[in-house]
């Protein structure tokens, strides 16, 4: 069994990682307490490889990062590496909906197309990165928002192939499709190479 420390202090991300990676061989284990990194990266990567190093060499045990976000075409990609604090910093999943909402609404868009993006990084305590890889899923922003899973961008995120928003998945079914789980599945497949 390989064990991975995995930097985040998203309840919701850790939960899906470990929902994905655990019954692929994977222990997860989700430390308190990691120094804060400045996500200054232009790129999902380069934030996932800053938070990863981070914390693996604080904890000198190999580390798990993921950085995601969602991209909508119409708005030239925004929020992208912004969306956790889209409205500010700090800014509720709540208040990033509304303020995604008002720039759609004034736009007069019909089911804009959208897509999640992770991508995720395991590094070594020596600061190398030992697997990366990253995961899409298309769909398209429907609101207001609906259904009671998820977190973040869920309930307004529509993903056709299900016919639902990621939000009224059931429990388990947004791992089998998501970006995340997608991200996670090739980089357990890069680990077991490497
Ligand atoms: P990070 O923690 O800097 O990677 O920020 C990720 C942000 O992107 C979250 O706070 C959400 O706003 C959004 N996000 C990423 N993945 C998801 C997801 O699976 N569902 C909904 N929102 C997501």
């Amino acid at each position: 069994m390989t064990t991975l420390w995995v930097a985040t202090t998203n309840r919701h991300k850790a939960r899906e990682i470990a929902e994905i990676l655990e019954p692929l061989g994977f222990e997860i284990v989700a430390p308190q307490d990691l120094p804060e990194v400045i996500e200054d990266g232009a790129t999902f990567a380069a934030n996932a490889r800053k938070k990863a190093i981070s914390a693996a060499a604080h904890l000198g045990r190999p580390a798990l990062a993921d950085d995601s976000g969602l991209e909508i075409e119409a708005l030239g990609g925004e929020p992208g590496i912004h969306s956790a604090r889209y409205a500010g910093p700090g800014a509720t999943s709540e208040e990033n909906n509304a303020l995604l909402i008002r720039r759609l609404d004034a736009l007069g868009l019909v089911d804009p197309r959208a897509r999640f993006v992770c991508h995720a990084v395991v590094a070594a305590p020596d600061g190398r990165v030992t697997a990366e890889a990253t995961g899409r899923v298309e769909g398209v922003l429907r609101w207001p928002g609906a259904g009671g899973g998820g977190f973040g961008y869920d309930p307004l995120f529509h993903h056709p192939p299900s016919g639902c928003r990621f939000s009224e998945l059931e429990p388990g079914r947004k791992n089998d499709v998501s970006h995340r789980g997608r991200a996670l599945r090739a980089l357990a497949e890069a680990l077991a190479g490497a």
